[in-house]
């Protein structure tokens, strides 16, 4: 359909014996915030990686911009991976790099951008997210809360379509969270497309156009904030909710 970014239909994934995704469906459209919550264990990491193909072998149908990933060959997998950022629980920076060339890194490899527009770039995307005094700093010397924020602007120099977010806050000492979801705010009203697990409701609520909750493999309930915090009367929502809230 017209306007929808991604597309999973029916998508279901297995490990061995293990079905972790039954008849998830859903839709996401251009600049809109879906946002995943659920207990641990119910498949909200392993539908991210469907997503952008980190994981392969799965039924249903994943579409990004109308085209069928699964389909798609080498070439345009990586232009898809290029597309749809992704920002982990455990920022993944390169050690060995500092805050700027670990933004510049991707970008002049895969010769999207040339040396001087990538560091001219990074330089913007550090000062949008608040570090850029820490261009030269590597990831050792700075706090989780900067790695990360380094990790979202690396994520943003490859100018995705949408970015997923996989627990960004979960691995922060509770002081580092405020920034790191100020960020992630910033982007949501600059228009970004964004899809984000997260256990922090008051963020969930604030943000997201749709909350989709995962339980046990499948999208067990969805709406919008309003909905999830205060009209759902699935059981297992409140029950989720009130253990986390
Ligand atoms: P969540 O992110 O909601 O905590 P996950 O997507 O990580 O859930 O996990 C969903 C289920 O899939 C769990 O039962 C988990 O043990 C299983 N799982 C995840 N990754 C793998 C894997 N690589 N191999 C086997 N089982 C896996
Ligand atoms: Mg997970």
């Amino acid at each position: 359909m017209a306007g929808n970014i991604i597309e999973v239909t029916n998508l279901e994934k297995r490990f061995g014996q293990n079905l972790v995704l039954k008849n998830i469906t859903f839709n996401v459209q251009r600049s809109e915030k879906v946002v995943i919550i659920g207990p641990s264990g119910g498949g909200k990491s392993t539908l991210l990686r469907c997503l952008n193909r980190l994981e392969d072998d799965y039924q249903g149908i994943v579409k990004f911009n109308d085209q069928n990933i699964m389909l798609a060959d080498a070439g345009k997998i990586r232009s898809i991976r290029q597309k749809i950022g992704m920002v982990f629980q455990q920022f993944n920076l390169f050690p060995n790099k500092t805050a700027l060339e670990n933004i510049t890194f991707a970008p002049v490899k895969l010769k999207l951008l040339s040396q001087q527009r990538a560091i001219d770039r990074a330089h913007r995307l550090l000062s949008q997210v608040g570090l850029d005094n820490k261009a030269n700093a590597y990831p050792q010397s700075l706090s989780g809360g900067q790695q990360q924020r380094v990790a979202i602007a690396r994520s943003l120099a490859m100018n995705p379509s949408v970015l997923l977010f996989d627990e960004p806050t979960s691995a922060l000492d509770p002081e580092m969270v405020g920034d790191v979801l100020a960020v992630m705010t910033d982007l949501a009203d600059k228009g970004m497309t964004m899809i984000i697990v997260t256990h922090e409701m008051s963020f969930a609520q604030k943000v997201a156009d749709k909350i989709l909750f995962m339980d046990q493999g499948i999208i067990a309930d969805q709406g919008d904030p309003h909905y999830i915090f205060h009209e759902t009367k699935n059981p297992r929502t409140r029950a989720f909710l009130s253990k986390v809230m």
